[in-house]
């Protein structure tokens, strides 16, 4: 350890700060403050730690201290203090640390913004092609053997089409330095400082929100919350209103009050829903909007920071960080979708934003709404036992109805179809003919990504695997490949099977590549897009074909996830859901939940204007009550069966979890290091643990992954088992990782 203050003659000393760092070390660090310097609590500086300079947060202030004095550094200096932590967000922070067993200096690097982060560093270095385009796309074919990693970052770059950000380039191919500096050293690409391409969220100008007179139950949801935001009553509301029924313009009259009285709102919607058009609809009302979102570069971002915490701007919208907007006098926080999953954080800290909007407003004394149209289990069984206010919207407002839902079961199909992996049944087929020749619009929804999952040998059986991961390689047609969705590793299709040498391997299921081919096929005049993570891959993909889509250049679009929810097009009179299945057998308890909440949704996009809708789904398993229930647009039976499960198995909303994640090159280690973290927990009461036992997917990039899951029936239990399991610093090893995760979302 490297003792600075030693070798310098002590400065004179005003006071002592603790400062949080952002490591996983759950505890501050104290540091002296020179006379001269200032610093509160909130503020940023820059400390000496161990030898390294870091960036940290002041969590307190204090005249003197218990450490020997010869031991405590000086700060080295603090940060402009156009970014600071107010008070309220410093609670926040602690009690965000409390609850997933992160540090608070963890915590805190959340809710800033990047620009507070990475000051000052306005260039960034981006990558471009350097050799002839020609030249560079017979490099990629060629590298692609036996440098693969550097074939796919060249691939990336081409397909971007100008300069790329670094950071970009490295996210989407999962690689490292290596690769990009080999391909610059070879002349085929070069790095270049640019600036930041300012990507602004232009609201749409046509998404103007006409503002209807509410029906008589958007009236009463108002009113509700309008009443307890008067009175600064902390309370928890949830909208449960059917696709279509008006959430948004409950949220907008209610924002209109909060504004009126003065004070603030922070608005969260899912990173997928966070388009012009949701924005439209906010900035078209209120001309105080600070938009945040992932896409900012850093210096718009942290413009957007100051408007707000100088209460230039009263409502931010954004997705799960905005939850950290520095608004001043907040008085509500909508979470719109609170069921989707992208609210939860899967990195450190990982918090979930619907939980810790309602800490915000318990802390701030704001109300928090929290609307869905599919509510959680965990939420509505709140709700039901009046821990929230539960407020419906049973009915689609305006001129939409909800659609007419077929079940289309595919064990009825003929053999030679359903041999060849049936894509589209005789139904979806006739009527997507009708609604071709009539004009309307279709989206064919399918939540699987390439041309087919699964590259099987009909010989012995064996389906290729990535080699660093233990899953199959999905088949990727266009670029030509097999492609891990978990490591981004690339493999080139083999000739014949790698075990058994038999010729010829069989493409197993459908991905939305081989929807597309279909589609395109059985009907070549009508114009089909695919909107997917592949497909979306160059900037600004996303708004033009939702543009074209809206304009009805696109007759049929077929899509993952990404077109499931908000799409609000009055033309879309047919909805496919081309396999209901996808996601109900995957080992999760939310099986079954995760089903009907995507069914349910994805049905909701047909009808929504004058026109009925009719939506078709597809499945190999009709009785199921996900399904069912779905098809009847009947969430209370779905809610009162899922419970029943729930209720015998002991999950959530039953139990609290908790995941203790291993990964380690040795799994024995993963393994042992698990079933030490074990041994406290045992005796605890009120709770159950499962495992430690391998997880579901054993191996990713040569880690190999074991992991626990334990069940805390008890608030209690929960901190007991939390305290039991004590704090990655003290489990993780330098060669076995280990992650905490409170309420995951992810059991894979
Ligand atoms: P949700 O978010 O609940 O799915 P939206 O907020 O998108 O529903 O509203 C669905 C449609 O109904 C929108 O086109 C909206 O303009 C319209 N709408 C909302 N409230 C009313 C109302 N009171 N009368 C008529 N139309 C309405
Ligand atoms: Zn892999």
């Amino acid at each position: 350890m490297t003792e600075l203050t030693s070798t310098t003659p002590p400065a004179p000393v005003t006071a002592y700060v603790q400062v949080a760092l952002n490591l996983p070390l759950r505890r501050e660090f104290t540091y002296a403050l020179p006379t001269g310097i200032d610093a509160k609590p909130g503020n940023r500086v820059r400390v000496n730690f161990h030898g390294r300079a870091l960036g940290g947060i002041v969590t307190a202030v204090s005249d003197t201290t218990d450490l020997p004095l010869a031991k405590v550094k000086s700060i080295e200096s603090v940060l402009d203090d156009e970014v600071t932590i107010p008070p309220s967000l410093l609670e926040l922070a602690r009690a965000m640390a409390a609850t997933y067993g992160c540090s608070l200096g963890e915590a805190l690097d959340a809710m800033l913004p990047s620009v507070a982060k990475r000051r000052g560093q306005r260039r960034l270095p981006h990558l471009e092609l350097k050799a002839p385009r020609d030249l560079a796309l017979a490099a990629v074919v060629e590298l692609e053997e036996k440098h693969q990693a550097q074939s796919r970052v060249l691939r990336t770059v081409l397909e971007f089409g100008g300069p790329m950000p670094l950071f970009d380039v490295r996210r989407r191919t999962n690689t490292s330095d290596s690769p990009w500096q080999t391909l610059c050293k070879h002349g085929l690409l070069r790095k270049v400082m640019l600036a930041e391409a300012l990507e602004e969220l232009v609201p749409a100008a046509d998404e103007a929100a006409f503002r209807h007179d509410l029906n008589e139950h958007q009236q009463r949801a108002v009113d509700n919350v309008v009443g307890k935001v008067r009175v600064r009553e902390p309370r928890t509301f949830l909208l449960h209103g059917v696709t279509g029924s008006g959430k948004t313009e409950v949220y907008l009259r209610i924002l209109e009050e909060v504004r009126a009285l003065g004070r603030s709102a922070i608005v969260l919607v899912p990173e997928i829903s966070l388009t012009p058009q949701t924005v439209g609809r906010f900035a078209s009302r209120f001309p105080d909007v600070a938009v945040l979102h992932s896409g900012l570069t850093d210096a718009e971002r942290g413009r957007q920071w100051q408007r707000l915490l100088q209460g230039k701007a009263k409502i931010a919208v954004g997705a799960r960080s905005a939850l950290f907007a520095p608004v001043q006098d907040l008085g509500l926080i909508v979470v719109d979708e609170e069921h989707e999953t992208s609210f939860k954080q899967d990195s450190t800290p990982r918090y979930h934003a619907r939980e810790m909007a309602i800490v915000r407003g318990q802390i701030e004394k704001a109300v928090v709404v929290l609307g869905s149209a599919t509510p959680t289990l965990e939420s509505i069984g709140k709700a039901r036992r009046g821990i929230y206010e539960l407020l419906t919207l049973p009915e689609r407002a305006g001129a939409g109805r909800l659609p007419k839902i077929v079940v289309q079961d595919l064990r009825g199909e003929p053999k030679e179809l359903r041999r060849a992996g049936v894509v589209l049944s005789r139904t979806l087929l006739v009527m997507m003919e009708e609604r071709l020749k009539s004009k309307d619009q279709v989206l064919l929804f399918l939540n699987r990504r390439g041309y087919s999952p699964v590259l099987l040998c009909p010989g012995c059986g064996e389906a290729i695997k990535c080699d660093a991961c233990s899953v199959s390689m999905t088949w990727h047609a266009r670029v030509g490949r097999l492609v891990c969705h978990w490591c981004s590793h690339e493999k080139r299709r083999p000739e014949m099977c790698p075990t058994c040498q038999h010729a010829g391997m069989h493409e197993l299921g459908i991905g939305t590549e081989r929807l597309e081919a279909a589609v395109k096929q059985r009907f070549p005049q009508a114009i089909v897009a695919r909107m997917d993570a592949d497909t979306m891959a160059e900037r600004g993909a996303h708004e033009r074909v939702l543009s074209a889509f809206r304009k009805k250049h696109i007759d049929v679009l077929i899509g993952t996830q990404m077109i499931a929810k908000g799409l609000d097009f009055p033309d879309v009179t047919l909805v496919g859901v081309v396999s209901a299945d996808t996601g109900l057998f995957v080992p999760d308890y939310r099986a079954a939940e995760r089903t009907f909440q995507l069914l349910h949704q994805v049905a909701g996009r047909a009808g929504r204007g004058e026109k009925a809708g009719t939506v078709v789904i597809q499945t190999f398993c009709p009785d199921n009550y996900a399904v069912e229930a779905a098809a009847k647009n009947d969430y209370d039976s779905f809610v009162q069966q899922e419970l029943v499960f729930r209720k015998i198995t002991g999950y959530p909303p039953f139990s609290r979890l908790l995941r203790v994640l291993a990964e380690a090159r040795n799994e024995q280690e993963a393994q042992q290091l698990l079933q030490k973290a074990v041994a406290p927990l045992r005796g605890l009461a009120d709770i159950e643990v499962l495992g430690p036992a391998p997880a579901v997917i054993a191996k990713v990039k040569e880690q190999w992954r074991w992991h626990m899951l334990v069940k805390c029936f008890q608030p209690s239990s929960f901190a007991a088992a939390m305290a039991a399991v004590g704090t990655v610093e003290d489990l993780a090893t330098r060669t076995c990782r280990i992650t905490l995760d409170v309420d995951p979302s992810s059991l894979m």
